[in-house]
Formats: C-alpha cells, sequence, structure tokens
C-alpha cells in the first residue's frame, strides 16, 4: 500500500503558505487492512479513517458517481485497484488535485504545478458541474487567493454558471451554504467571493438581497465596507452584519421594518448562528441612530442602550460599534466621535451601582424600577454634560 500527501496541505506548501491540516490518500489498501493497523474508521460506510496517533484523515482512494440531486448525491467506489489518478480526477479545482508521495516527490497528473504558477482556478474534469458546493468552494478560494493574483479560468466559470442555472444550489443544504459562505467571508477579500458568485449567476439564487445591489451599483459600497472589515481583522459577526446591513439598505431604503424583515430572512435561510443573527439585526435596526449619537437626545440615548445588554454583554456591544464604524469609516473621520459617545454613555449607565440602592432599601420589582431610574438619570446627566 502506498500513503501520499493530497489536496490543500500539498497546494499549500507549494504556495509557500502555513498548512494546518494534512489529508492522506491510501492506494492499494483495503477498509479491513486499515483497520488492522489501528486506524479508525470515522463513519460506517465511508472510506475514511484517523490516524491512531495524529488523528489524521486517512481516505482510501475511491471513485465517484452522481447518483443525486446535491453535494451528497454521490455513490463512490473504493477498492484497492483504485489508483491515486483516478482518485485525483474527481477533485474539484486542479490546485487541488496533486499529490506528493512519501519522498516528498509531487504526484501532477492534471497540471496542478503550472495553474498554481498562472494563478489559476480550474476545474479537473467536466465531472466538475456534478457537485453544486463546488460554485462556493471555487468563489471562496477565489476570495482567498485573489491578493496572489488567483482568478477563475473562465471554462470553469462555465461550468459554474451552468451549475447554477441548473437549479442544483437549491438542493445544497443551509448548513453546508453557511460553512462556506462564513468562511469566505474571513478570507482577505470576501467581496471577490461575492463577485465570483455574481459572475456565474449564482448569487441571484443564493443571495438574491445582495443580487439586486449591482442592478444600481451599490455593491461597489458593499465591496469596500467588506474589504475595510477584512484589513481590520474584523470578526465574523462583524463581516455578517455589515453583508446584511448594507444589502437591506440597497433593497429597501426607506423602511427599517422592511430591512429588518429581510435580515430576518437571510438568517433564516442559511440557519445562521444565533451571535451573527443578533448582530445582524441590532445593526440593521440601530446603525442609523449610532451614526449620529452625539445628536440623540438623552431620552433616544437611553431608548438605543436600553436594546443592548450592555452590562452582560459589552462584548457584544463593542462588535456593534466596530460594525458602525465599517458600514460608515470610509464616509468620514467623524464617526470615532459618535463610538466615543456611545461608549461613554453605556459607562455613564453602567456606573450606576445596585449595591448604592440595595443599601437605600430597595428590593424585588422595585429595585428594578429604581434601576432603570437611576440609569436614565445617569444618561440625562451624561448628555446633559456634553451639550
Ligand atoms: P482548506 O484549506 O480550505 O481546508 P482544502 O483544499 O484542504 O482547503 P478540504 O475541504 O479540506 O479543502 O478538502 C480537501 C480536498 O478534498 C480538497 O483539496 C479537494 O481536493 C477535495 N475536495 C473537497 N471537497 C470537494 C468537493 N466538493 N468536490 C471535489 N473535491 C473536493
Amino acid at each position: 500500500m502506498q500513503i501520499y500527501k493530497v489536496g490543500g496541505a500539498v497546494r499549500d506548501r507549494l504556495l509557500g503558505r502555513p498548512v494546518t491540516e494534512v489529508d492522506w490518500v491510501v492506494v492499494g489498501a483495503s477498509a479491513e487492512q486499515m483497520q488492522a493497523l489501528g486506524y479508525r474508521p470515522v463513519g460506517a460506510d465511508f472510506p475514511v479513517f484517523l490516524h491512531p496517533k495524529t488523528g489524521e484523515e486517512y481516505a482510501l482512494a475511491r471513485t465517484e458517481r452522481k447518483s443525486g440531486r446535491g453535494y451528497g448525491g454521490f455513490t463512490f467506489y473504493a477498492s484497492p485497484d483504485v489508483t491515486l489518478e483516478d482518485d485525483l480526477i474527481r477533485r474539484d479545482l486542479t490546485i487541488n488535485a496533486m499529490a506528493e508521495d512519501e519522498q516528498g516527490r509531487l504526484v501532477d497528473p492534471y497540471n496542478g504545478q503550472a495553474d498554481l504558477a498562472a494563478r489559476t482556478l480550474r476545474h479537473v474534469s467536466p465531472a466538475f458541474a456534478e457537485d453544486p458546493l463546488r460554485v462556493l468552494r471555487v468563489a471562496r478560494f477565489a476570495a482567498r487567493y485573489a491578493h496572489l493574483g488567483f482568478s477563475v479560468a473562465d471554462e470553469t466559470l462555465v461550468l459554474m454558471r451552468q451549475l447554477a442555472e441548473s437549479g442544483e444550489l437549491q438542493a445544497l443544504t443551509p448548513e453546508r451554504c453557511w460553512k462556506e459562505i462564513s468562511r469566505a467571508l474571513m478570507e482577505p477579500r470576501p467581496d471577490v467571493f461575492i463577485q465570483v458568485l455574481r459572475d456565474c449567476g449564482a448569487l441571484a439564487v443564493l443571495l438574491p438581497e445582495v443580487d439586486t445591489l449591482f442592478v444600481s451599483s451599490q455593491h461597489e459600497r458593499l465591496f469596500r465596507v467588506l474589504r475595510h472589515c477584512a484589513e481590520q481583522a474584523q470578526p465574523l459577526p462583524i463581516r455578517w452584519a455589515c453583508l446584511l446591513h448594507v444589502s437591506a439598505h440597497g433593497a429597501v431604503p426607506s423602511e427599517t421594518g422592511d430591512r429588518l424583515r429581510l435580515i430576518e430572512a437571510v438568517n433564516a435561510r442559511y440557519k445562521v448562528p444565533r451571535e451573527c443573527q443578533e448582530l445582524a439585526l441590532l445593526v440593521g435596526e440601530f446603525q442609523d441612530q449610532a451614526q449620529r449619537a452625539q445628536e440623540l437626545n438623552a431620552a433616544a440615548l437611553f431608548e438605543l442602550l436600553q436594546h443592548f445588554d450592555i452590562h452582560r454583554r459589552p462584548e457584544r456591544f463593542e462588535q456593534f460599534i466596530a460594525a458602525c464604524e465599517m458600514i460608515t469609516l470610509h464616509e468620514g473621520p467623524a464617526l470615532s466621535a459618535q463610538s466615543a459617545h456611545l461608549r461613554e454613555a453605556a459607562d455613564a449607565v453602567r456606573a450606576v451601582e445596585v449595591k448604592t440602592l440595595i443599601a437605600q432599601g430597595y428590593q424585588g420589582a422595585e429595585l428594578g424600577e429604581a434601576l432603570k431610574r437611576e440609569r436614565r438619570k445617569a444618561v440625562e446627566h451624561f448628555a446633559a454634560s456634553r451639550r
């Protein structure tokens, strides 16, 4: 049996990028042999095993055949007579279809190295069009490597367009889509992810709210904001909130309620994790006010702060402020003053001490009332001091 390093580890080593995860392919072995050597199967009927010591994935060389719709619609064939070339040809991109033997020699039957040099994301074979997830994967790789000069080959874009038009994208589960979208947003050029999806027609299917921005060139604003997020190494909830805020503003500029419904719909479509959902809704609802925080009167400022659990969730309030800054920073420097104003108002609220009220004899519902009253006073005092 022969063991080869494959996929991302080979690609990233050749690119001179850090390798975080290594995948292996085993040729000429059976599942029984693997188990006899101590490898642990990851699933009952999938030919992938975990190394007894390193925990890395070792997959038996396999071929695949399409048997249904979507990402999971494959039957595979794994057996000791499947060759390395058979296994590599089922992979998505040529740069992901290279292997390295145990002596470190490159096996590159589909010219991945030439495509790496040419900075081209190219499909390996026409079977590319059998798995709609690849549309998202290619767009994600484009977002990751754009700054190195990579782009999608024209003929690959043609296949991506076919997939987008075939209706197969709808067969992807929300979880698979979210995994790709969220990873892509964290790449150095999240805007390129959106652009590639647009170029192949997949954006209209996956995120029609974002697609409509292109009609009025408002996508340019979104791209600036997303690039800004990446430059500032902002975390996922901030990037997600920015994406949805700018899209909602573009689609339904005048109505906060409609914008929130749009944000809720996208959150639900991809079963987005709670932290991202919440921040997107808060930004969607309150960004306009945060942008002019210094103009708000005490009542409005207090009302705004009431929506944030600033005592227990200070980090979420900071993320809200950061998202607002991402959305508006390129439009002028005045925002940092608005952010400072919000933070100081929150600090004034936080400075109200419960124990002082308890010492004054408040308890139960009365304590809650007194606390709210004192906090409101603290904001009034703060606002008056800023006049
Ligand atoms: P990353 O750095 O994002 O982990 P990776 O290339 O290692 O990149 P994985 O998702 O771990 O990506 O997949 C490992 C390898 O399996 C890929 O390099 C590719 O060869 C192959 N692969 C994964 N998913 C697909 C797919 N949907 N279609 C075809 N090949 C795939």
